[in-house]
């Protein structure tokens, strides 16, 4: 196992439990040993509609379809999960090639959301997962950037001029704020001013999504920086050590946090090992099998008919629970759904990604666990480091460099050979200056699909069609996740659907669309998949 400088190996503590998730704990039956699934004879006389004999098919085995067949697990449901692809963890995978482990994106483990962290530490147990260092910073004109920002680092790298022109700006937005607060750009200049919004979040924003900033809902920006402005950025880098101890989680902006918890070998472990556990108790995952029909008949759905290696397979279906794109789900509905619906679902936009991944000698790599690229001469927007996630991912004394492309299905990246992308990736490290092209020793190129729903002006109408449509004529179908519901969810509120929607069959009724949108659910959460 290599091991390096400046590497932490400290297993993550498991969490203490809290009354909230007591709470949630006596609804689900969570059992709290580790890895301990309780199956109990199913008390079918418990499902809300009545169903005698549930046959539950969850469709997707990515964090939100399993977390759905683990929880049902331990109410004594075995389910059938559908999975189109060969592997568990949806884009929380570990990919792995040659020996080599990376994940899409970098997958920090980090919630306010108590069920569902002790669900975490329940399946993997606390001894495979690492407390990990946070690094990151961000690349801009030949400059590294301390990200979070630092005020003393940021007035170094613009000089004083320029620091105090931004702040200027920031004066001037609180002052005249931007009229279409609306849009990401709004938003975010309203935030930080106008002149750190364009040399920080711009260039950034719009690699991830390919369109300027004005035609990207500000949904987005709020989700990621929702209690997050220049003055709390500044506050938070000065704090002293003593506060920011005393601060609980929920009060913390997720963009800040400085520690989080990782699978040894990245995050596709949970997952694996949640699949283990499910099966051992009887549940099926069934691989390479792609949903492409649903029947329905006096408002319920009745079966789910998957393409496996070519051949239908149909399995009758008392509930599904679909963590497949809602648009396809709603595509594939037998009768199919009117016209306005399957414009809705025609309507919705996606944005994919590619990693290019570079194996070099550990000496270059870097000490963050990723840096952003805000430089527009080159198409990488993040690079991540993956042998500062764990070193577990990595071997041989070298490390391995995760260039991230954001692009559509379809597009001159998209479709460009692997080798090209990886003589890219070389060229554009060479040119920022990161790494010698002629250290880097191998290559490997992982593209994935719907990587990121994409918010634009007529995004929530259309998914409110969606669901109003879902609601009246398959009732018994619980859109979940992440394009499951079109929503930009990370694994903690994407399982926490799922683990409510399990509690909704068994006669609850929370709203899963608020979570991850309303207070209660989401506090201040803030994430920063891409920038
Ligand atoms: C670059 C990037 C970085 C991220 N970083 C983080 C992070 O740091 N922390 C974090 O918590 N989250 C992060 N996320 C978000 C996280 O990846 C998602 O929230 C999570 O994977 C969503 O889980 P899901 O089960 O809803 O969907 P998915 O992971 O998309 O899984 C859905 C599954 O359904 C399958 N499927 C699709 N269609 C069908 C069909 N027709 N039939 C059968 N199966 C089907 C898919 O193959 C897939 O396995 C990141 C995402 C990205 C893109």
């Amino acid at each position: 196992m290599p091991t390096g400088p400046g590497r932490t190996l400290r297993p993550a503590a498991s969490p203490a439990k809290s009354a909230e998730s007591k709470a949630a704990e006596s609804l689900l039956s969570i059992g709290s040993e580790a890895n301990n699934v309780n199956v109990t004879a199913a008390d079918e006389s418990e499902l809300a509609d009545g169903a005698t004999s549930p046959k539950i098919v969850v469709i997707g085995a990515g964090p939100a379809g399993l977390t759905a067949a683990y929880v049902l697990a331990k109410r004594g449901v075995t389910t059938t999960v559908l999975e189109s692809d060969t592997v568990v963890g949806g884009i929380s995978r570990t990919a792995e090639r040659d020996g080599w482990r990376f994940d899409i994106g970098g997958h920090r483990f980090f919630t306010k959301v108590k069920p569902v962290e002790e669900l975490w530490f329940e399946i993997l147990g606390p001894d495979d997962f690492l407390r990990r260092p946070r690094l990151s910073r961000i690349y801009y004109r030949g400059k590294f950037y301390d990200y979070p920002i630092v005020p003393m680092n940021a007035l170094r790298n613009l000089g004083f001029i320029e620091a105090v022109r931004c702040v200027l700006s920031y004066l001037w937005v609180r002052i005249h704020p931007p009229k279409d607060k609306a849009t990401l750009e709004g938003f975010v200049a309203s935030r930080f001013g106008w002149r750190l919004y364009r040399h920080f979040f711009k260039t950034q924003s719009e690699k991830v999504w390919g369109v300027p900033c004005t035609e990207i809902q500000a949904d987005w920006g709020a989700q990621r920086i929702k209690n997050l402005s220049l003055f709390r950025a500044g506050w938070e880098a000065i704090k002293p050590k003593k506060l920011k101890a005393r601060q609980g989680k929920s009060k913390q902006v997720t963009s800040l946090i400085e520690e989080f918890n990782y699978p040894k070998y990245g995050p596709g472990m949970m997952w694996e090992k949640c699949t283990e556990l499910i099966t051992a108790k009887g549940t099926k995952v069934v691989f390479d099998s792609r949903v492409t029909k649903i029947e329905h008949e006096g408002g319920r759905a009745v079966t789910v008919t998957a393409l496996t290696d070519g051949v239908p397979t149909r399995y009758e279906c008392s509930h599904v629970i679909s963590s497949m794109p809602i648009s396809e789900l709603l595509r594939a509905m037998d009768p199919p759904v009117p016209a306005d619906v399957l414009h809705a679902a025609d309507s919705l936009r996606y944005r994919d990604f590619i990693t290019v991944a570079l194996v070099v000698p550990e000496a270059d790599g870097f000490p963050d666990n990723w840096i952003y690229i805000n430089d527009p001469s080159v198409k990488v927007g993040r690079i991540q480091n993956f042998g500062q996630w764990s070193p577990y991912l990595v071997k041989d004394g070298r490390t391995c460099l995760g260039l991230e492309l954001f692009v559509n299905e379809g597009d001159e990246w998209w479709t460009k050979a692997d080798e090209d992308l990886i003589e890219n990736g070389k060229r554009e490290l060479q040119q920022i200056g990161l790494v010698d092209a002629s250290h880097v020793e191998s290559g490997y190129v992982v593209r994935m699909p719907k990587a990121y729903p994409f918010y634009d002006a007529e995004y929530k109408a259309h998914v409110a069609t969606l669901a109003r449509w879902l609601e009246a004529h398959a009732s018994n179908v619980y859109p979940v996740g992440r394009n499951g519901m079109h929503r930009y969810n990370n694994q903690d509120h994407s399982m926490y659907t799922a683990m409510l929607s399990v509690e909704n069959i068994f006669g609850a009724h929370h709203d899963i669309w608020s979570v991850n949108v309303e207070a209660e659910y989401h506090e201040e959460r803030v994430e920063e998949e891409a920038s």
